[in-house]
Formats: C-alpha cells, structure tokens, sequence
C-alpha cells in the first residue's frame, strides 16, 4: 500500500475525521489492500463497542403511493406503469405483531410521500402498535414533513427517523430531483428531527448519475459534522420506468469501502447492509457485515405487495415469508463470523472513544 493511503486511514482511525481533500484522496486511490485495511479497523471498531452483533430491523413498506417525482425511484409520481397500494393502519400494526412474534423489537414504516398518513393517522398507528408492545422501537421514513409534525411523531413515541440527505452536494442534488424538490428543506428536515430528539439517520445513493468522487467527499463531510446515529447507504440500481433506465449500476465494492470509512468516522454508527447491496451482488450483505456494517432490515412486509414497492429492479426477498427471511439472514450473519440480535439495538450515546 501507498505511504500516502497508509497515513490518511491511519489518521482517520486516531482522529475520526479528514478533510474533504483527504476523504477525496482516499476514494480515487482505493485499492484491494486499502479496503482490506480499512475493512479490519472498520470491523475491530464494530465489535469494540457492539460485539461481533447485526442488529435486525423489521422493513414494513406501508405505501407506494408518491407526491414526489425523484429522478432515479421506481415508485416516483410519474411513473404509471406503477401499480400503487397502501396498506391499512390495521394490515400495518398486524405486520408489527408478526415481527415482534417472530422477536424482532424495532419496525421501520416506510413509504412514500402519500398524504393518507397525516399526523393524526400515524399518531394513532404508533400509539396502536406501542400499546400492544411498549418495549418495540418504532423508526419511521416517510420523506420530508414539517417540523410541528415532526414534534407531533416524536411525542407519540417515535424513537427513530430515516431521511437519506440523498446529496450532500446542491448541484448534484438539483440533478437528480425535479425542480420543486428543494436540498435546503431536506437538510431542515434533518436537523428538526436530530433536534427534536430522534434517533436520526440520513445516508445517500453510491454511483447515482452524475456522481463523482468529491459528491461523495462532502457526503462524508457531512456525515462527520451532522453525526447522525444511522446512516443508510446503499448503490444506486436503475429502474426501467425511470430517465435513468439506462445508467449504470453502482458499485458493491465502493459501497463496502464507504461503509468502512463510515465506521471509522462515527465508530458507533447503525450502518445497515441494505437490500440494494443484496440485490447488486448475491453475498452483497455479507460483504457489507465484513466492512463494518452492523444492521439488516429484512422485509415484514405482506408477500403480496413487496414487488410492488419497487424502487429499482430485482429487488431480491420479494417471494418469501418473513419468518424465512429470517432464517436465511442468520445463516448469513453466521457465515461471516457474527450473530443476529434481536434486540431494540439502540445507538450507543455514549460511545467509549
Ligand atoms: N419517501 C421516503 C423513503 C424513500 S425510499 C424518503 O423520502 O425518505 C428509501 C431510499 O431508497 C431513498 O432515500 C433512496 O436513497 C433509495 N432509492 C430510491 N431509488 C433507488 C434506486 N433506484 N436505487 C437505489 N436506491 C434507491
């Protein structure tokens, strides 16, 4: 390995922070012994604090009904070849009792931006499924609201909030949103809900079009400086009724160096191995638990519309029952030297340095 590579990794070990030049640097000279080297602080960094542990997280897609109009999302307004559900409050908290039957203690409802679930029906959602099991996290990720709805979740009980920033860079994100969609009120969203309490994550595409390896410099500068508690990340997979039909994929491998440079950053992190990485590469999640990744969100979903929320193509866990999906995740957890936890998973507030 390169002096220069050696040094900068070893910096971001000790100091848990570069400059956006050095982030910079770091990506354009990866090699297979940086990744190695990387992946081994990022892993000895996990089971430091965690134990050698992937916590699970129960996916239930609510709707795929969306005002938005996201360049690169299969679910996006424009797209009618789209066949739209939304499930109903009762069908949602029946998938938060299957969960927690099968010991899952965190569901993720996540959807699209469908004005359905106002605040008064997902206030009574969450009080609804907090009744009948108050030591379950509820997370939710339903796009952009306002700060007085933010509040009004956050005083229902909600623990956790998913809001990808997508972008750290404006003119990339222009690029990739229609012109009604707005950088500044993502990132308002993202400081209101760390604000108000939540346990907050955003993260962001890699390989997305027009993506260049400075985007991805100052999406880990930003990262460094907001200091999420969970932060998604996962490679841009192209849906076939979107304009970016025909751009390529991302890559896993980039993805898992990200996802170890993430860990050395924030060593506590909740950094999931998404469902995009599965779907790009079959070992996928495993290769993302041996960079550093700590989280899987298997799908709790009804069967009958997974292949409905269809953000890009080939989602794979599509067909199965979640208690099967669970079964084939903790042979893959085992085949990497860890073990699945079942538990609420909280992050580490305050993380021994
Ligand atoms: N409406 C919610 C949930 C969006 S879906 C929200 O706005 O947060 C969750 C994430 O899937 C998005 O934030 C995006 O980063 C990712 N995603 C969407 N389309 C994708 C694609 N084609 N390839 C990979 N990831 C995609």
């Amino acid at each position: 390995m390169k002096n220069e590579m050696r040094a900068l990794i070893d910096k971001l070990i000790s100091e848990h922070r570069l400059s956006t030049e050095e982030y910079e640097a770091l990506l354009l000279g990866r090699d297979e012994e940086t990744a190695a080297y990387l992946a081994a602080a990022a892993v000895s960094e996990r089971d430091r604090l965690y134990g050698p542990k992937v916590f699970v997280r129960g996916l239930i897609e609510i709707s795929n009904i969306c005002k938005n109009d996201c360049n690169y999302c299969g679910i996006r307004r424009s797209n009618r070849s789209c066949e739209r559900y939304r499930l109903t409050p009762e069908e949602i908290a029946a998938c938060a009792d299957e969960g927690y039957t099968l010991g899952f203690r965190t569901v993720v409802l996540q959807g699209g931006e469908d004005a359905f679930f106002t605040d008064e029906v997902l206030v009574n959602l969450v009080h609804a499924i907090k009744t009948e099991h108050p030591d379950m996290a509820v997370t939710l990720s339903l796009g952009e609201r306002t700060r007085e709805s933010y509040r009004k979740l956050r005083e229902a009980g909600v623990d956790r909030y998913l809001l990808r920033h997508e972008t750290a860079n404006r003119e990339h994100y222009r690029s990739l949103h229609p012109a009604e969609m707005d950088y500044d009120n993502r990132m308002r969203c993202l400081r209101d809900l760390k604000e108000l309490g939540f346990q907050t994550g955003c993260g962001f595409m890699v390989g997305s079009p027009n993506q260049t390896m400075r985007h991805l410099a100052e999406d880990l500068s930003f990262i460094e400086s907001f200091r999420p508690e969970m932060c998604g990340i996962g490679p841009f997979l192209p849906h076939h009724a979107t304009p970016y039909a025909d751009m390529p994929a991302g890559s896993a491998e980039l993805t898992c160096y990200l996802l170890s440079i993430l860990r050395l950053i924030h060593p506590a992190l909740l950094l999931p191995a998404t469902t995009a990485l599965g779907t790009l590469h079959p070992q996928g999640r495993e290769l993302g638990i041996r960079a550093g990744a700590n989280v899987l969100m298997p799908n709790l979903s009804p069967v009958r519309v997974r292949k409905q929320y269809e953000l890009y193509d080939n989602k794979i866990c599509t067909g199965e029952e979640s208690a099967q999906c669970l079964r084939c995740l903790e042979v893959r957890v085992q085949s990497v030297g860890c073990e699945i936890d079942r538990g609420r998973g909280d992050f580490l507030p305050e993380a021994p340095t």
